[in-house]
């Protein structure tokens, strides 16, 4: 009989490690009094959960975590709300797979 092992995706991404890059994140959410819609949507969408609202309402990232998916890249780089690079080589996201 064989038995079927089932992971959750908060599993498999648990094998993921990450290094920082200490005092260089390679997104940067632009100052702003009030988030737009994109941007308020990405404290929703991204799948690492960077994106946070602070006290005064406003979009703050911590981009330790990142998955380098690109989705905030879509949703706002062009808009010029967020700053998008990849991390310095040897920084950033270590995928493990299986
Ligand atoms: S690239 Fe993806 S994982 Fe990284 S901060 Fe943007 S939405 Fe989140």
């Amino acid at each position: 009989m064989t038995v079927a092992v089932t992971l959750r995706v908060e599993e498999k991404l648990y094998q993921n490690r990450y290094l920082v890059d200490s005092g260089r994140p390679h997104i940067k959410v632009r100052p702003h009094a009030r988030p737009s819609a994109n941007l308020l949507g990405l404290t929703r969408v991204c799948p690492a959960q960077c994106y946070e609202l602070n006290d005064q309402g406003q979009v703050e990232i911590t981009a330790d975590g990142c998955m380098e998916c690109g989705t905030c890249r879509v949703l706002c780089e062009a808009s010029g709300e967020i700053e998008w690079n990849y991390p310095r080589g040897g920084f950033g996201i270590l995928f493990k797979f299986g």
